[in-house]
């Protein structure tokens, strides 16, 4: 509709105004009826809502979802300018996969076969190799999750940084705790200024977050020593312990052991206590949202671990070549951006946090 008239005050107007009409035309015609209501009180099923997207998206308390996502993307982006980040964009058609494996979408690639990016890992490391030294991505990443569950996608938007010249995992997380609490009260004040229904659930962070170690959760959990990794259940009481203790919804989970992160083989396992990583998990009330760590920049740990994985170096030849001619110390992280939207909005299913949301049976629309 276009409608051109006078606005006035009026105090039984739920925002204060009304607009008086002196011309009304139709701009375009909708047909009926809607296949689903996009004024009405009664929820529809989030199954129903998905399938008719595009006018699920015209509900206000829907739009605000993606009003939060772009504020909160802005919000990183200008402190990872701000830190000398270079923005970057990797291939998402691989030849193998970052840690190979089941959860691999396959693609015809005319002769051959090729794989959708799990993640930008193997890429944003040989870019450290390659002299930029940080950089991020924002980008999809593909994974065949066979489960269906509210907090797994198969296309997820993966917010992955990679640093150079780092050699203590501590350095990263302080790192990343500046960027999210930057990132956070800009995301706030955008949305406050806006009247987004999101604003107040924008938490304001305390620094720095809490650092739980592993062995710690452990204990929690009731299964000391047991090197056995956290489950979705395992995660929310380990969440529920951490907040209560420390009072902060944002807390670090660390040195993940060696057993653990066997498959992840560019994973830096301690020099003083090679069953342990550099590696950690950041989690809000009980989920995780980040996962990160230090990565082994020298090459013939690399080549035992890969080994180690069950991997061959045949399998990795331009990742390899990074690593032969100078590779400083290095880590990084990779953030879900849905699971954090999920998680700060309070949705009770991450498709919410995707425009168009993939998973194991959704294709359309
Ligand atoms: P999880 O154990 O929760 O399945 P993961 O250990 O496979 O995750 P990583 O490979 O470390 O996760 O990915 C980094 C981040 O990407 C995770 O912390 C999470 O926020 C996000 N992520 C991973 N897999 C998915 C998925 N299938 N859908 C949505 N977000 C995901």
């Amino acid at each position: 509709m276009e409608v051109e008239g006078t606005v006035r005050r009026s105090e039984k107007a739920r925002r204060g105004v009304e607009l008086h009409p002196s011309r009304v035309a139709v701009l375009s015609r909708a047909e009926v009826p809607l296949p689903l209501g996009v004024v009405d009180k009664v929820g529809a099923e989030l199954d129903t809502r998905l399938n008719h997207r595009v006018l699920d998206l015209r509900k206000p308390e829907v739009r605000a979802i993606f009003e939060l996502r772009t504020s909160l993307l802005a919000g990183f982006r200008s402190a990872f300018r701000k830190r000398g980040f270079f923005e970057v964009e990797t291939p998402k058609i691989l030849r193998q996969g970052a840690e190979g494996g089941a959860t691999l979408f396959a693609v015809d690639y005319f002769e051959r076969r090729a794989y959708l990016a799990q993640s930008p890992q193997l890429y944003k490391q040989m870019l450290i190799g390659g002299g930029f030294e940080r950089v991020f991505e924002i980008a999809p990443a593909f994974r065949a999750e066979p489960s269906d569950t509210v907090r797994h996608l198969t296309e997820f938007s993966s917010l992955d940084a990679e640093v150079g010249y780092v050699d203590d995992a501590e350095d990263l997380r302080r790192l990343i705790e500046e960027l999210v609490s930057e990132a956070l009260d800009e995301t706030r004040r955008e949305l406050t200024e806006r009247e987004n229904p999101f604003a107040s659930r924008i938490p304001a962070t305390t620094l720095p977050f809490p650092r739980i170690s592993f062995a710690q959760c452990e204990e929690w959990l009731g299964r000391p020593g047991a090197e056995q990794d956290l489950g979705t259940e395992d995660e929310k009481t380990v969440g529920e312990r951490a907040v209560a203790e420390h009072g902060n919804p944002f807390y670090f989970l660390t040195d993940f052991p060696t057993a653990v992160k066997a498959h992840t083989f560019y994973a830096k396992r301690k020099d003083d206590d090679p069953r342990l990583t550099g590696y950690f998990d950041l989690d809000y009330r009980g989920v995780e949202i980040l996962s990160g760590g230090l990565r082994e920049h020298r090459l013939d740990h690399l080549l035992k671990n890969l080994e180690a994985a069950g991997l061959s170096p045949d399998g990795f030849p331009g990742y390899l070549e990074a690593f032969r001619y100078g590779m400083p110390p290095h880590g990084g992280w990779a953030i879900g951006v849905e699971r954090l939207v999920w998680v700060l909005a309070g949705l009770s299913n991450i498709r919410e946090a995707r425009l168009f949301p993939r998973d194991r049976y959704r294709l359309d629309p």
